[in-house]
C-alpha cells in the first residue's frame, strides 16, 4: 500500500515564522557575519508526533516529546567560496530550554561548523564519529560522545545508532574521522545519511524498518566530488534502504561564488523523486524547500 499523504501533515498555519536578519558584527576579529534568524512558532505535538523541519544542506531539526534533536547544524551564509542561496537560514534551536543531541557526521565544513555550534544550546550533547572527540572538545561548550558504527546510545526515550558511510573523513588541514550516518529512533525509525556515496551494503539498512529517510541528492556545486550520491543514485540507495517516507536533502542551499547557473540548486529532488518513483514505488517522496515542516502525526500504514 502506498503511503498516505495525507498522513504527513504540513500545516504552515501552525508554524509562523518571524524571520528577521541578524548581523553579528565580531569586531574583535575584524570581521562580519551574518545570520538570517527564524525564531520559529513551534506547533504543541502529541506524544506521538515528531516534528522534522529541514534548514537545509544537511540540517535537520527533529522533535519528538521533549526532546530536540538536530544534524550537522550549518547556519552560514557564508562558508569559503560558497553563498548561502536564497538568503534564508534557520537558526538551531528553538527553545534551549528543551534537551538537545546534536548529531555530527563527519568532519568537512559543511556538516561540522564551530561558528554554528556554538550559537547551539551549551547544554546539548554533540555525537560525533570515533577519533573527531578530542577534535572538537576543545573548541564548543557543549558535552561530546563518541558514537562509533554499530554502536547506539539513548538520549532519553530517543536511541541513536552509527551507520556505515561512503564518503571521506579528512578535515584540512590534518584532522581525520570516518563519516558515518544514523539511525534515529524517536517515534518513527530515521535514517541520515549525511553524506555518502552509493554503496550495495546499504541493502543491510532495510531490515531496520526505515521510516523515514533523508537523503543526500546534490551538493553545493553541480561538480559532485566523489563519494557523493547524485539523484539516480540516491533512488538507487532508497531503493536498497526501503524506506517509506524520503525527504532529498544536500541540494539547494549553497552555490559557489560568481556561479551564475542555478539549475542544480532547483532541479536535483524532482529528478530524484521521478526515478524513485521507478526504483522506490512504495516510498513517498516529500519534497522541502530549506526551512519548511513536516509534521508526523502519529504511525505510518504499513508499506506493501
Ligand atoms: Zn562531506
Ligand atoms: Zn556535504
Amino acid at each position: 500500500m502506498p503511503i498516505i499523504p495525507a498522513i504527513c501533515r504540513r500545516d504552515r498555519s501552525q508554524l509562523r515564522r518571524r524571520t528577521t536578519w541578524n548581523i553579528i558584527n565580531n569586531r574583535a576579529r575584524g570581521t562580519t557575519r551574518y545570520f538570517d534568524t527564524i525564531e520559529p512558532t513551534l506547533p504543541s505535538l502529541r506524544s506521538e508526533d515528531l516534528h522534522i523541519r529541514w534548514l537545509g544542506h544537511a540540517t535537520v531539526l527533529m522533535r519528538h516529546r521533549s526532546v530536540t534533536l538536530i544534524t550537522d547544524p550549518l547556519f552560514r551564509t557564508r562558508l569559503f567560496h560558497l553563498r548561502r542561496h536564497g538568503g534564508t537560514i534557520s537558526r538551531g534551536t528553538p527553545d534551549n530550554s528543551m534537551p538537545l543531541v546534536i548529531l555530527i557526521s563527519h568532519l568537512h565544513h559543511d556538516h561540522l561548523d564551530f561558528i554554528s555550534l556554538r550559537k547551539l544550546n551549551p547544554d546539548a550533547v554533540v555525537v560525533v564519529p570515533v577519533g573527531a572527540g578530542t577534535y572538537l572538545k576543545r573548541r564548543i561548550p557543549q558535552d561530546v560522545i563518541e558514537l562509533g558504527v554499530g554502536e547506539d546510545i539513548r538520549f532519553h526515550h530517543i536511541r541513536i545508532k552509527g551507520v556505515r558511510a561512503e564518503h571521506g573523513g579528512r578535515r584540512w588541514p590534518s584532522v581525520s574521522a570516518p563519516a558515518q550516518g544514523y539511525i534515529i529512533e524517536a517515534g518513527q525509525t530515521v535514517y541520515f545519511a549525511g553524506d555518502t556515496g552509493l554503496f550495495p551494503a546499504m541493502e543491510s539498512l532495510h531490515s531496520c524498518g526505515i521510516d523515514i529517510a533523508f537523503l543526500p541528492v546534490c551538493g553545493h556545486s553541480p561538480h559532485l566530488g566523489k563519494h557523493h550520491m547524485n539523484p539516480i543514485e540516491a533512488a538507487q540507495a532508497l531503493e536498497y534502504i526501503g524506506a517509506r517516507i524520503a525527504v532529498p536533502i544536500h541540494w539547494g542551499t549553497y552555490r559557489p561564488l560568481g556561479y551564475s547557473n542555478h539549475d542544480f540548486l532547483r532541479t536535483p529532488p524532482y529528478e530524484f523523486a521521478s526515478h524513485a518513483a521507478l526504483r522506490a514505488s512504495n516510498t513517498h517522496v516529500h519534497i522541502l524547500n530549506p526551512g519548511d515542516d513536516l509534521l508526523i502525526a502519529g504511525s505510518l500504514p504499513s508499506a506493501a
